[in-house]
């Protein structure tokens, strides 16, 4: 298409946040090459991305995906990112509480900044890492739920929910009136 979303060609801007090392970037990185690097780099500042899907009822969602630092150093810049999504992604890692409150932070950023009409989705990331889970799967359930947000939990080293992850956020969409 021309860049322009229509009725059957949603164009999307996606922002991931979350601390530093949760796996945003393996996440994307899954995604979009269907790959993962176990020495994957440290984002600085921010990485664009872009990957388009097709739905069963023949729509295509092109994600245009903002990959965040986690860093404190960064955090001012997160406002340039999530301004405008249209779907917030906060990851946390399921072996780290810390990384789950941290997300909760980012939660109430996205709900008092972010678009009013913003689809917001929680992921528990490195559920592979089941022996050394210390964030039960019902806390981030509960989480979500209070807060209208989808949750699901993921591996980007497995590949494990990762597909659904952006064809559930993709059926989230509102889609634009024609
Ligand atoms: P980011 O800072 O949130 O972008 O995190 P990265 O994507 O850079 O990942 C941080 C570290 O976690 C890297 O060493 C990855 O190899 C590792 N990692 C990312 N996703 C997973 C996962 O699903 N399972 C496991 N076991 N490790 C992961
Ligand atoms: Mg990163």
């Amino acid at each position: 298409t021309n860049g322009v979303s229509d009725a059957k060609n949603l164009r999307v801007k996606l922002v991931l946040l979350g601390d530093s090392g949760v796996g945003k970037s393996c996440i994307v990185l899954r995604f979009v090459r269907g790959q993962f690097d176990p020495t994957s780099k440290v984002t600085i500042g921010a990485s664009f991305l872009s990957q388009t899907i097709a739905l069963q009822d023949s729509t295509t969602v092109k994600f245009e995906i903002w990959d965040t630092a986690g860093q404190e150093r960064y955090a001012a810049l997160a406002p340039l990112y999530y301004r405008g999504a249209a779907v917030g992604v906060v990851v946390y890692d399921i072996t780290s509480p810390e990384s789950f409150n941290k997300a909760q932070y980012w939660v109430k950023e996205l709900q008092k900044h972010g678009s009013p009409d913003i689809v917001l989705a929680l992921v528990g990331n490195k559920a592979d890492l089941h022996e050394k889970r210390e964030v039960p799967v019902q806390d981030g359930i509960d989480y979500a739920e209070k807060n209208g947000m989808f949750f699901i939990e993921t591996s980007a080293k497995t590949a494990d929910n990762i597909n659904q992850l952006f064809e559930e956020i993709a059926k989230r969409i509102p889609r634009p009136s024609t």
